[in-house]
């Protein structure tokens, strides 16, 4: 008899970290969390799962931990000493739009589930919840976060998503003409680098050599344009005699 194929041998287990995150390391959890018994609970039953763990116990320090060090996710009580839950999570979503975070709640805090969805939680779970649950949701959203990096390309306060080809600027959509969004996705590409006007055209355009066209100019314009808003100009720098750079202003 043949052993059955390897996959069932590695069924996927409930407890395991996932295999995605930080590219084969454990991923990285920072928990805020001020009860004692779930404190514990967590810290232990995540790192046995495979998690870094870091723990904050107030909102402040978890604030702090979570806009200065690297995580892959966050998981944040809403009710915490010196801070609360939600400003913490509106404070990342801002600082850091990638990064996931689920919300702990409890059950008579359902009003505040409701605003921390608004507020940007990736997900929620409500007090009291399982371990083997709590890790689901974990390795639900780490799969995401790593689909999403691998699908949007991020330059400055630029956000351009390859599936969908949607373009934000600090969050605000801005609508592309096909050759715009290819133009913008090549500068993003080589994000600080400077580009020549022969490189833009062979592989925006596909040209060979340079058909002595403006046509490079005259889209760095509409781009220009349409990235701009108030008070702030599109970060895409003209190199005298050279080209072009995406790149905040030096
Ligand atoms: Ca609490």
């Amino acid at each position: 008899m043949l052993d059955p194929p390897d996959e069932t041998s590695h069924a996927p287990d409930a407890l395991a970290a996932g295999s995605v995150g930080s590219g084969g390391f454990a991923p990285a959890v920072l928990v805020v969390e001020d009860e004692p018994g779930i404190v514990d609970f967590l810290q232990r039953g995540l790192a046995a799962a495979g998690f870094e763990v870091t723990v904050q116990l107030d909102g402040i320090a978890g604030e702090r931990s979570a806009l200065r060090e690297s995580f892959d996710i966050v998981v944040l009580d809403l009710m915490l000493p010196k801070r609360s839950g939600l400003d913490v999570l509106r404070s990342v979503r801002s600082a850091k739009p990638g990064l996931p975070v689920i919300v702990l709640t409890a059950r008579a805090e359902i009003e505040d589930r409701v605003t921390g969805l608004e507020a940007g939680a990736a997900d929620y779970l409500v007090k009291p919840f399982s371990l083997a649950e709590l890790i689901a949701r974990i390795n639900a959203q780490l799969r995401i976060a790593t689909q999403a990096a691998q699908t949007t390309l991020r330059g400055e306060d630029i956000e351009a998503n390859l599936l969908t080809r949607k373009v934000r600027r600090a969050g605000r959509q801005v609508q592309l003409s096909t050759t715009e969004f290819e133009l913008l996705v090549y500068l993003l590409r080589h994000h600080g680098q400077v580009l020549s006007r022969e490189q833009i055209l062979a592989a925006v355009w596909g040209y060979e050599h340079d058909p002595a066209t403006n046509i490079v100019d005259v889209y760095i314009g509409y781009l220009r344009r349409k990235l701009r808003q108030p008070g702030k100009p599109a970060p895409i720098q003209t190199v005298r005699s050279v080209g072009y750079r995406l790149g905040h202003v030096s």
